[in-house]
């Protein structure tokens, strides 16, 4: 069976096996209707399918009469503010962010550079049957122009934004080690941390666009980046994800700040200069929640998925959020998570904080979490979560996406893929001994169930 994957997120694939021409065309097609006449950004990770793609995208848009101008390759972030900065009437960032080397993918972005919401999605597959059979004649296609400042621009922006001090961060001489595993990271990170003064040791910094590790930014993957922080001496490890929209910190002792912790330190920073409300998705740490009363404020969670957290930041007008996974989203300067500003704020954090990474890890709330898969064979996702809803249907439970339940001492959330036959299951708590232990509890109470 070939893999193509649609969804909010995108339109993902195995190149070969899924993600085919055909399919590219028929995609970009329909999404070239959607956003109407105008020019469109096309962007693209390092990965080594992302030129071919990148050629089949540009044709099918100038095809439609739609201008390119594409920005090389660069992170989704990248593409998302080039976007709104020359006043595009879309973007398509080509990247399966974390997936392995063998997928790509379409991230489709609307007019103000944001990824498009559910009901934009459901408009653009809408027009999928009809958007193959009409393209211009020959003399109103449209023009394609190569944009290299994209992605400087991006960066200038970054380094311009507000409760960034440059030459306070400067001072500090941070020793960064830096692992981009290859991907479009490359070509920005090492620049920004120089910018900020950071000696900057690579590690996986090569143009090759092969990732040599699995690329998730997740502890299992990165043994060797821990080991190289501790070997170096550096202060902290910078590492983000094949498109550069997740950021995973390191301490100086080679141990993870935890994935989780990137947004809580952010939410920590961002509140200690203005009161606001705070949005995070329904799988994101309590740490968030813990930081925020501090700050006499509010947090409000959304659906799992970038698109869902943005809505409901723009409907509580927040001044920070993001997703525990590693994405931060300020919207200072855009509505979209970027590891570039991710980087700006912890960097500028640990300068107010005065401390190592090590002691700010050890000053923020104190949790664990715990992920496991529920294999259901034929078994309906939908039935098992309705009947888990309705046996915790007193407690204080969320149904937005999948069920989240709060109690004093942890929280746990279930979720169906959309891709497998499983119900994913995370659970929080103080300690990983319980954390674990009420994912067992859980597990047994959904095999009851089955
Ligand atoms: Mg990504």
């Amino acid at each position: 069976m070939p893999t193509l994957m649609v969804s909010v997120s995108g339109i993902r694939g195995i190149v070969g096996d899924g993600l085919d021409p055909h399919t590219i065309v028929k995609y970009t097609s329909a999404y070239s209707d959607f956003c109407g006449k105008g020019k469109i950004i096309v962007g693209r990770d390092a990965r080594i399918t992302g030129e071919m793609v990148n050629s089949i995208i540009t044709g099918t848009l100038l095809a439609k009469g739609n201008d390119v101008i594409d920005i090389g390759i660069c992170p989704t972030p990248t593409v998302l503010y080039n976007v709104k900065k020359l006043g595009a009437v879309g973007g398509i960032a080509i990247s399966a962010s974390h997936n392995p080397n063998e997928w790509n993918a379409l991230k489709l972005l609307n007019s103000k550079g944001e990824f498009m919401t559910l009901e934009e999605n459901k408009q653009m597959l809408e027009l999928l049957n009809t958007s193959n059979e009409k393209y211009e004649l020959w003399d109103k296609i449209g023009k394609l122009t190569s944009f290299a400042d994209g992605l400087k621009n991006h960066m200038h922006e970054v380094l311009k934004m507000k409760y960034i001090d440059v030459e306070a961060i400067r001072k500090r001489k941070f020793k960064v080690l830096l692992d981009c595993v290859n991907g479009a990271g490359v070509y920005i990170m090492s620049e920004l941390l120089k910018e900020f003064g950071c000696e900057v040791i690579e590690l996986n910094c090569e143009k090759s666009g092969i990732f040599p590790r699995l690329p998730e930014p997740i502890p299992e993957n990165l043994t060797k980046t821990m080991e190289a922080v501790k070997m170096h001496g550096a202060d902290l490890g910078v590492v983000v994800d094949p498109d550069v929209d997740r950021l995973v910190l390191i301490t100086d002792k080679g141990e993870p700040f935890s994935e989780e912790n990137t947004i809580a330190q952010a939410v920590r920073f961002v509140l200690s200069k203005e009161k606001g409300s705070v949005v995070v998705n329904l799988s994101t740490t309590r740490a968030v929640d813990d930081i925020a009363k501090k700050f006499n404020c509010k947090v409000f969670r959304s659906p799992v998925g970038e698109a869902n957290v943005v809505s409901k930041m723009q409907e509580v007008d927040a001044v920070i959020g993001g997703e525990g996974s590693g994405g931060v989203i300020f919207p200072a300067l855009q509505y979209g998570r970027d590891a570039l500003v991710g980087t700006a704020i912890v960097l500028q954090h640990l300068v107010e904080f005065g401390g190592s990474i090590s002691e700010l890890k050890d000053a923020m709330p104190i949790y664990f979490i715990a992920k496991r898969k529920i294999k259901l064979g034929d078994v309906n996702p939908d039935a098992i979560i309705e009947k888990l809803i309705s046996k915790y249907n007193s407690e204080s439970i969320n149904t937005e996406d999948g069920l989240r339940i709060d109690a004093e001492d942890h929280w746990v959330h279930f979720r169906k893929s959309n891709t497998e036959p499983i119900i994913r299951c995370i659970a929080e708590a103080k300690t990983e001994d319980q954390a674990n232990a009420f994912i067992d509890k859980y597990f047994s109470e959904i095999k009851e169930l089955m």
